[in-house]
């Protein structure tokens, strides 16, 4: 894994949480960010393309937003854990990563 990628700290607030990297890199990611993008088996295949993104995303704004448990899995990712049905989705760090560049907010 790029060094870049590696998580070192995680503060968890009502609706975002913030997330520092070992390059002092710092983000604010709102957890609907994370389960937009979550890699499950439930999630994953509602991301295949545009359209199924879209309802996909439409649902999940209406079910949200509730704070999610976080529990880290090993010393590379976190498991996000969902009240409404999504609880098996493991999030690499540098998952993770991609989705704070490309949705977060730079702190
Ligand atoms: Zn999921």
């Amino acid at each position: 894994m790029d060094e870049k990628s590696v998580l070192i700290s995680l503060d968890r607030k009502d609706t975002y949480c913030t997330l520092e990297f070992s390059d002092n890199e710092k983000f604010e990611l709102g957890y609907l960010e994370v389960r937009k993008n979550c890699q499950c088996a439930k999630c994953k295949p509602r991301q295949i393309n545009e359209q199924m993104k879209i309802e996909f995303f439409e649902e999940i704004s209406r079910l949200m937003l509730v704070k999610p448990k976080v529990e880290q899995v090993g010393n590379y990712a976190l498991r996000f854990e969902w009240p409404s049905g999504c609880s098996s989705g493991i999030h690499s760090f540098e998952h993770l990563r991609k989705i704070s560049e490309s949705s977060g907010k730079k702190l």
